[in-house]
């Protein structure tokens, strides 16, 4: 299930995906910068085009599309992506915390009692986020 919610890397609010959701569009980026260079010998290209137009960025652009129903701009935001790489949220801001092991808020500057880190981000937190996806059926 994805989650709308706010991407520290791309820096807006998109559809942030769950582990299962996360491996497919994983799967297309891994070993990228192979393709990217492979991409840029075959074509004469740029290495930012590469990085941007190479097919399998593309693919997995799409295959983001075709789980949340929204589109992105460039293959690397899909690094921002992973809703795992999130913390809880934060006790005064509601907005999780940037990574688990966070002990402050970037969005509101809340503390975290000393020796405590944000810890997981729990689907029930933020169950009023949840975003319909294409591996769902109804
Ligand atoms: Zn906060």
């Amino acid at each position: 299930m994805a989650y709308l919610l706010y991407s520290y890397l791309i820096r807006k609010t998109v559809p942030l995906l769950d582990e299962d959701e996360w491996r497919e569009v994983e799967g297309l980026i891994k070993l990228r910068s192979r393709f990217i260079m492979a991409y840029k010998k075959e074509t004469g290209c740029s290495l930012e085009d590469a990085r941007k137009y190479e097919p399998r960025g593309q693919e997995a652009l799409e295959r983001y599309f075709q789980i949340c129903g929204q589109r992105l701009d460039h293959p690397e935001e899909l690094y921002g992506v992973r809703l795992s790489r999130l913390g809880a949220v934060c006790p005064s801001c509601d907005k999780p915390l940037r990574t688990p092991k966070a002990k402050m808020c970037v969005e509101c500057g809340y503390e975290l009692p000393e020796g405590e880190v944000a810890g997981p981000l729990k689907p029930k937190s933020i169950a009023h986020l949840r975003v319909k996806t294409g591996n769902e059926n109804s």
